[in-house]
């Protein structure tokens, strides 16, 4: 369609008057409209921007519209760079070829449709394919896509062809989408990446990009092809996966995977820093006979409610975790041996003090305990060798009691 309004920027307000004089002269009539940004204007529109007017934020919608750069001074270098940006052209103000290139372009006399079979056969293959697919050109402009990238933006094909990213998405996620384009541009190949992506009903979709230059005979990069794979559900998936590996599911706390993880970090992090940190290593005492009264079913059911006792004995700060069939660890941020000994007191003498309830009937536990705090300069493996072997001593020495390690 030939757009018969011409968009135009700012300082162009006060010489489109005797632009317009001249356009009538040769039978044009056209009609103007005043933008701040080229983004105001439809793709495709004649949109002509005084040089000064554009701004950095302009510059990836140049090719999406037939953009003429209208300069105070024409230079051929100058002309140049703006043409590689994406503008149609550059003319000086006061430059009559513009009359001329104006009055051809709203005639319209230049439709090339020599290749239509083949790019209608084209759009038909391309169609075919299930993945959402799209190809730019080297001004980051989609000259292409899928029926199946129409549907998954929920957009039209008119509203995604000769728009550039900035055009279909908002802000923030053209902005990573600009600057993934730009590098694979740059680095040629291939690229994949994850983003995010905003569908037509507005929810976000986690995305698999698989993306690729392509190059005209003389091997000059002239654009990039991607199909994009949604990934949200996987990705799901894998956190819960990852979740899964790191909590036991009979109590729902963290397990020794995760203990492993958490204390290699903590202990590094100890090493840099002022903050004390100290662990607890629980043992229930006489579990077996939990077992022997109430079944496996019953004993399960009991490790479910001392861990929940446990949890609710924390701080915010502290971490609990089942690290074996009746173990239990506590790592204590922010806390000394002292502070450490005291709340394993504590916690025991609490739990010898607590009624739990199994099939209705009361049944009193004890832990025995040994607490040591992180010494950065002692090795971790005999820091866990050490804390276990007070665990030892306090079931020696009758059960229901805190060892603690003073190093
Ligand atoms: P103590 O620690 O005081 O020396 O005695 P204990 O009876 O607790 O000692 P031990 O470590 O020998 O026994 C622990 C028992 O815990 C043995 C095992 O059958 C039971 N156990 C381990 N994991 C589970 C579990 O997931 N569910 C149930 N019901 N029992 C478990
Ligand atoms: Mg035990
Ligand atoms: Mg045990």
């Amino acid at each position: 369609m030939i757009p018969s309004i011409l968009y135009f920027s700012p300082l162009l307000a006060s010489w489109k008057t005797q632009f317009h004089t001249a356009l009538c002269m040769y039978g044009q009539t056209v009609e103007w409209k005043a933008i701040q940004s080229i983004d105001q204007s439809p793709t495709f529109a004649i949109v002509l921007l005084a040089e000064k007017d554009i701004k950095a934020s302009d510059w990836p919608l140049l090719a999406s519209r037939r953009t003429i750069v209208i300069v105070d001074e024409w230079s051929l270098d100058n002309s140049v760079k703006w043409i590689q940006k994406g503008a149609i052209n550059c003319f000086a103000r006061d430059d009559e070829h513009l009359t001329a290139w104006l009055i051809s372009e709203i005639s319209g006399l230049t439709v090339n449709r020599s290749h239509q079979a083949e790019d209608d056969m084209l759009q038909i293959i391309i169609d075919a394919i299930p993945a959402p697919l799209f190809f730019k050109d080297h001004l980051h402009i989609y000259r292409g896509c899928n029926t199946a990238f129409c549907q998954f933006l929920e957009l039209s094909r008119e509203e995604i062809i000769g728009h550039s990213v900035y055009d279909i998405a908002p802000k923030p996620l053209a902005d990573t989408y600009y600057k993934a384009d730009c590098q694979l541009l740059a680095e040629g190949g291939t690229q994949r990446y994850e983003a995010e992506v905003q569908l037509g009903d507005g929810s976000i979709h986690e995305i698999e990009f698989n993306k690729a230059v392509f190059t005209n005979s003389n091997g000059q990069a002239i654009g990039q092809v991607g199909v994009m794979l949604d990934v949200t559900e996987r990705n799901q998936l894998i956190s819960q996966l990852d979740k899964a590996t790191r909590t036991d599911p009979l109590t729902g706390t963290s397990n020794r995977r995760e203990f492993n993880l958490i204390i290699q970090d903590e202990f590094e992090k100890r090493k840099h820093s002022e903050q004390r940190l100290s662990l607890m290593t629980l043992d229930v005492d006489f579990f077996k006979k939990i077992n022997d009264k109430f079944g496996h079913g019953g004993g399960d059911q009991a490790l479910q409610l001392i861990a929940k006792w446990l949890q609710s004995q924390l701080r915010s700060s502290d971490s609990l975790f089942r690290v074996g069939g009746e173990e239990f660890y506590i790592l204590m941020r922010d806390t000394n041996i002292q502070n450490a000994f005291e709340m394993a007191e504590r916690l025991c003498k609490g739990m010898a003090t607590h009624i739990f309830s199994i099939d209705q009937k009361p049944v009193h536990i004890t832990l025995s305990a040994g607490v040591i705090e992180l010494d950065p300069t002692t090795e971790l493996e005999s820091i866990l060798d050490m804390v276990d072997k007070a665990l030892y001593e306090a079931k020696s020495d009758g059960r229901n009691c805190v060892r603690p390690v003073y190093l």
